[in-house]
């Protein structure tokens, strides 16, 4: 089996609340915005002038936290982890 074909078997359970909390206070003078980039799942987006965290998806790599020019991004564990399911086989 191909490693895409075993990745594709993989679920998450997501936990309902945010374990991804951002003081927005300083995004609108961020110049560069890197959590916008950086982030490998894509969990920020800039839209009409507000930061999106779209949760659900982050891998908790912590590079986000890291490259915040400002520190104004927190994360924590959910309670239960994302919980990646395999099922290979
Ligand atoms: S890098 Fe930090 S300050 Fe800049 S937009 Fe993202 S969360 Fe806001
Ligand atoms: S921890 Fe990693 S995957 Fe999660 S939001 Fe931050 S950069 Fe993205």
């Amino acid at each position: 089996m191909s490693i895409d074909s075993k990745l594709s078997l993989n679920t998450f359970k997501v936990y309902k609340k945010s374990h991804i909390i951002v003081d927005k206070e300083k995004c609108m003078e961020c110049i560069d915005k890197p959590c916008t980039y950086c982030c490998p799942s894509k969990t920020y987006n800039w839209e009409e002038g507000d930061l999106i965290v779209s949760f659900e998806g982050c891998v908790e790599c912590g590079t986000c936290e890291i490259v915040c020019p400002y520190k104004k991004i927190r994360l924590t564990y959910p309670p239960a982890g994302h919980g990646i399911v395999y099922r290979y086989g």
